[in-house]
């Protein structure tokens, strides 16, 4: 039997990285204050570290998934400057409804608010959802988490939560499990409920 493990599930723009306009170049990549060091802790913890990405972007034409996979690799560079492991996995989804370009116009799973993005980094992480956390500056994110039955964080790092934006196009705004600043300043309560 696969023994699960605990996992932390990150939202990479405005919770990761700065929220850049349009980021397609790796050069401006900009880790949040504290991120390789919270994901240092939890990696020392033992959590399974994974980014769960909408990038909308693709979906527009405006950005390659070979560029958003090379700017995760600039990211992993960075963290691994700052002493972080590589993390366990980016799982992005290039979809939209709406898109531009035709090849990802579908109303799919895995963009969140739907949880499928998390449900696919759980089973293939092997995470037990109970004992993973979702964190993210979007209700969106908080809604797939909660879905994906995670635990939820919501940092208030990004540019997201300016009304009208919360809860407009989902109509509902979920409560997540804990508000903090930042993911540096959310670690400590992480670390501390999953040893209970
Ligand atoms: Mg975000
Ligand atoms: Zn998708």
């Amino acid at each position: 039997m696969t023994v699960l493990r605990p996992g932390l599930l990150l939202d990479r723009d405005g919770v990761l990285i700065s929220d850049v306009h349009l980021l397609v170049e790796p050069s401006d990549v900009i880790l949040e204050p504290g991120a390789a060091d919270a994901i240092r802790s939890a990696q020392i913890a033992g959590l399974a570290v994974a980014v769960v990405t909408n990038q909308t972007v693709v979906s527009r034409g405006l950005c390659s998934e070979e560029q958003v996979t090379r700017v995760n690799r600039r990211i992993e560079d960075l963290l691994a400057k700052q002493g972080c492991k590589a993390l366990d996995g980016f799982y992005v989804c290039p979809h939209h409804p709406n898109a531009t370009v035709g090849q990802y116009r579908i109303r799919c799973h895995c963009r969140k608010p739907e949880p499928g993005l998390l449900l696919h980094a759980a089973q293939t992480l092997a995470l037990d959802l109970q004992r993973t956390f979702l964190v993210g500056d979007r209700p969106s994110d908080i809604l797939a988490g909660q879905r994906a039955g995670c635990r939820t964080v919501l940092v208030t790092s990004g540019r997201h939560l300016d009304p009208p934006i919360v809860g407009v196009q989902l109509g509902v705004t979920p409560e997540a499990d804990f508000t903090f600043s930042s993911l540096l300043e959310a670690m400590p309560t992480i670390l501390e409920e999953l040893q209970r």
